[in-house]
C-alpha cells in the first residue's frame, strides 16, 4: 500500500478534515513521508492550549529529496503545453471552490482565527488561482516583424525552473497561495516550506494539487525549520525563494539567498499606520480600526497597529473604537465569536507584555485585553483586544511590530506631522487615511514611502492581478507577490532575433563583414 493510501485510510483525512495522524508529514513526489529526521516540534491548538499534534522537522537528506523530487519533474512540466498546465490550474480552483470549508477548518484548528476569517482567506488565496489561469495572456511575448530587413524579433518568457517558498505561520493557506499558483501555471516545479506552528494545511494542498492532475513532483512540501530553510537557500538546484515573515528572517533570508545565486523576494514585517483626518467620518474610521486592529487577533501583516488621530479628532474616536472593542467576542474561533487566541502562549505573552511597555513609557491603557474571560474550553492562548492611547513614539509599544490585538493611539497636530510619522517608520507595508477631502488623500498616496494605500480603506491587500508588496524593511528584494510582478519574478525573459532569407530573393548573401551588426 503506497503512503498515499496510508493517509487516506486515518480517520478525518480521507475527507480532507483537519488531519487526525499524529505527525504531520513532508510532502514529496506525490506521497507523503516522514524523512529521514527524527527531530519533531509541536503544533498546539490554540483555543484549548493542547498538543493537537507534531510536525516532522526536515534534515539536510529530507530538503535534498525534495528538491530533487521537485528536479526530475521539472522537464516535462515545464515542457507541457499551457493549455495543459492551466487545465490543472482550472480543476484545482473547481475542487478547492467545493471544498473551502475543510481548509478553512484547518487553519482554524491549528491558527485559531475565526471560521470565517479562515475562509476569507482562502477566497483571497483562490483569486491568486483564478489570475494564474489566464497564464496563456500574461505569458505572451512581443514580436516586431522585418525589425532589419528580412530579421524578425521575438520576445518570450520562460520558468526558471525549481523555486521555493517559505511562508509564516498567520496566513498558512493564503500566502503560499501568493506564489504557487503564479509559479506553477508558469512550469515552474515547487517546495513549499510552511510554519512549522501551522503545517496542515500545506499538505491538504498538496493532496488537492494531485487530485487535480498536477503531476507528482511538481508541488512539493518539505516540513521544517530553520534547517529546512538553510537547506533550501544554498541548495544548488534551487533557482529562487519566495519569503514571508518577520523582517530579521526575511534580511537573512535575502541575503544568503541572493549570496548563492538565487533571485529572492523577502517580505518582512510591519507596522500599519491608519491616518484619521479631522475631517473623517468617525464611525466609519472607528469601525475599520477596529475590523484592522483587532481581526484576526491582530495576526496579519495588513493589520492596523498604529492609529494616528490629527487635530483634535483623538478624544471621540479613541471613545468610539473603545466602546467597540469591548463588544468583541474573543474565544475559539470554531465558535461564534469575532476573534480567536493568538497561535502560540509565548506570542500572546510577549504580544501581552507590551501593555506594560507602554503604560511604563506613559500611555493611557484604555482597554486592557489582559482580563478577557473567551468562550473557550482549556487554557487557550487568549489576550482580548487592547486599546492604548496617548503613546509615545519612543515607546518600544510603538517602534516594534506586536504582531496581536493591540491599537496604539498617536496624537498628532496637523497632516504633515502624520505624514512625517509613517515615512519615518522603517517599515512601509500598508497604510490607510480616513478623510473626506479627496485632495488629501491624493497627496497622501503620492507621498507616503509605503507600498499598500488604502483611502478610507483600513486592510487594502490588492487584488491578484494588482501586486502585493511593502517597501523598506517591509520587502528585501525587488519584486511583489501575484500580478504582472509575481509573473516576471517566476518566469526569465529571451529574445530570439531570426533572419530567413526571403525565397524570391535574388540577392546575394552578405559576405564576410567583422563589423558590428548594424540594422538596416
Ligand atoms: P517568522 O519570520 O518567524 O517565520 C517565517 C518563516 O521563516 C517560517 O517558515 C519559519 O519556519 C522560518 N524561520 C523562522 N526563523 C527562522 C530563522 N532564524 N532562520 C531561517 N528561517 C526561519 O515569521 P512568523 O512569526 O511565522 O510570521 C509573522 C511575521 O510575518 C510577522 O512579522 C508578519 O508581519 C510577517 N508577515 C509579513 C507579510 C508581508 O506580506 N510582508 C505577510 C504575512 C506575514
Amino acid at each position: 500500500m503506497s503512503d498515499v493510501e496510508q493517509e487516506a485510510e486515518q480517520p478525518g483525512a480521507a475527507a480532507g478534515g483537519p488531519p487526525t495522524a499524529e505527525v504531520v508529514e513532508h510532502w514529496v513526489g506525490g506521497a507523503a513521508t516522514r524523512g529521514s529526521s527524527s527531530r519533531t516540534a509541536e503544533v498546539f491548538d490554540p483555543a484549548t492550549g493542547e498538543v493537537a499534534r507534531h510536525v516532522v522537522l526536515a534534515e539536510p537528506d529530507d530538503v535534498d529529496a525534495a528538491v530533487a523530487a521537485a528536479r526530475e519533474a521539472l522537464p516535462r512540466w515545464r515542457d507541457t503545453s499551457l493549455a495543459r498546465r492551466t487545465a490543472v490550474l482550472f480543476r484545482f480552483r473547481e475542487l478547492l471552490n467545493a471544498r473551502a470549508p475543510e481548509l478553512a477548518a484547518i487553519i482554524t484548528a491549528e491558527h485559531g482565527k475565526v471560521l470565517s476569517d479562515a475562509a476569507g482567506e482562502v477566497a483571497r488565496g483562490q483569486e491568486v488561482v483564478e489570475f494564474a489561469c489566464g497564464m496563456p495572456h500574461l505569458l505572451k511575448g512581443g514580436y516586431t516583424e522585418n525589425a532589419s530587413t528580412n530579421v524578425d524579433v521575438h520576445s518570450l518568457r520562460q520558468p526558471l525552473g525549481v523555486v521555493g517558498i517559505i511562508s509564516p505561520f498567520n496566513f498558512p493557506a493564503m500566502v503560499p497561495m501568493w506564489f504557487f499558483p503564479v509559479a506553477i501555471a508558469a512550469g515552474n516545479t515547487v517546495v513549499l516550506k510552511p510554519s512549522e506552528k501551522d503545517p496542515s494545511a500545506a499538505l491538504w494542498v498538496a493532496r488537492l494539487w494531485q487530485e487535480a492532475g498536477l503531476p507528482d513532483g511538481v508541488f512539493n512540501v518539505l516540513q521544517g525549520d530553520k534547517v529546512a530553510v538553510d537547506g533550501l537557500l544554498t541548495h544548488p538546484d534551487v533557482a529562487s525563494i519566495s519569503f514571508v515573515g518577520s523582517t530579521p528572517v526575511a534580511r537573512y533570508v535575502y541575503e544568503t539567498g541572493t549570496a548563492h545565486g538565487k533571485r529572492v523576494q523577502a517580505l518582512g514585517g510591519a507596522k500599519n499606520h491608519m491616518v484619521v483626518l479631522p475631517d473623517a467620518d468617525l464611525d466609519l474610521a472607528a469601525d475599520a480600526a477596529v475590523n484592522a486592529g483587532f481581526g484576526s487577533a491582530g495576526e496579519r501583516c495588513m493589520a492596523v497597529s498604529a492609529l494616528v488621530a490629527v487635530g483634535g479628532v483623538g478624544d471621540e474616536l479613541v471613545a468610539k473604537i473603545a466602546e467597540r472593542a469591548r463588544a468583541i467576542r474573543t474565544g475559539d474561533g470554531r465558535r461564534s465569536c469575532d476573534m480567536g487566541p493568538l497561535v502560540t502562549r509565548a506570542h500572546r505573552d510577549k504580544v501581552a507584555s507590551y501593555v506594560d511597555v507602554a503604560r511604563e513609557a506613559g500611555a493611557e491603557v484604555v482597554v486592557d485585553g489582559r482580563g478577557v474571560e473567551p468562550d473557550a474550553d482549556g487554557e487557550g492562548f487568549f489576550l482580548g483586544p487592547t486599546l492604548l492611547d496617548r503613546v509615545p513614539t519612543t515607546s518600544r509599544a510603538y517602534t516594534e511590530e506586536i504582531f496581536g490585538p493591540v491599537l496604539s493611539v498617536l496624537r498628532v497636530g496637523s497632516y504633515t506631522d502624520a505624514v512625517e510619522m509613517v515615512n519615518g517608520s522603517p517599515y512601509g507595508n500598508g497604510v490607510a487615511i480616513f478623510t473626506n477631502d479627496g485632495g488629501a488623500a491624493r497627496r497622501f498616496a503620492h507621498e507616503v514611502t509605503v507600498g499598500m494605500i488604502g483611502v478610507n480603506v483600513p486592510v487594502p491587500v490588492p487584488m491578484a492581478y494588482y501586486s502585493f508588496g511593502g517597501w523598506k524593511h517591509s520587502l528585501f528584494g525587488d519584486s511583489h507577490a501575484h500580478g504582472t510582478e509575481g509573473v516576471h519574478f517566476f518566469t526569465r525573459g529571451k529574445v530570439v532575433t531570426t533572419r530567413w532569407s526571403d525565397p524570391s530573393a535574388t540577392q546575394a548573401h552578405g559576405g564576410i563583414d567583422l563589423g558590428f551588426p548594424t540594422n538596416a
